[in-house]
């Protein structure tokens, strides 16, 4: 027997692949992932099944209640109601920002979850500030213009 053989260890191939070990950070944002995606899923399943349109036990717009006037988000539920299933132009009609907007929010969100799911820990991507200000000036254009005579056609009908 050779001793210098008793000794050595297998080795580890040279291409064998380190195990994922997670910084706290990252487990945490994969629970927060799993747990929003769950919670939008079921959200996403009843506007799918209950039409807003038909009432029921949907929450109803305290602003439009109180002031007759149309917030930014109003015809917003009955928007992905139509939209989830298929129907764009409808909900272009009773909500054309979401129409553009839900898109864009969809995307990042599974961006997110992308990120969430990689098994190597990914450099953070923000969404750039001036994005948030483009969207909230153009949320509050769009609530002011809906309520406008010449833009009735920005409301729900
Ligand atoms: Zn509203």
């Amino acid at each position: 027997m050779n001793p210098a053989a008793a000794n050595t260890a297998p080795a580890a191939p040279l291409n064998a692949v380190p195990p994922i070990i997670r910084p706290r950070g990252e487990r945490w944002r994969l629970i927060a992932v799993l747990s929003l995606g769950s919670a939008l899923l079921a959200v996403a399943a009843v506007l799918f099944w209950f039409n807003p349109a038909n009432g029921g036990f949907y929450p109803r717009c305290a602003l439009h209640a109180l002031t007759g006037l149309h917030c930014p988000g109003c015809g917003g539920m009955r928007a992905t109601h139509q939209l989830l299933h298929g129907n764009i132009a409808e909900a272009f009609r009773l909500n054309p920002l979401w129409v553009i907007v839900a898109p864009l929010v969809a995307w990042l969100m599974l961006r997110e979850a992308a990120r969430a799911f990689a098994d190597r820990a990914l450099p953070p991507k923000r969404v750039a500030i001036w994005w948030i200000w483009v969207l909230a000036a153009a949320m509050m254009i769009f609530g002011v213009l809906r309520n406008l005579p010449a833009f009735r056609w920005l409301a729900p009908s």
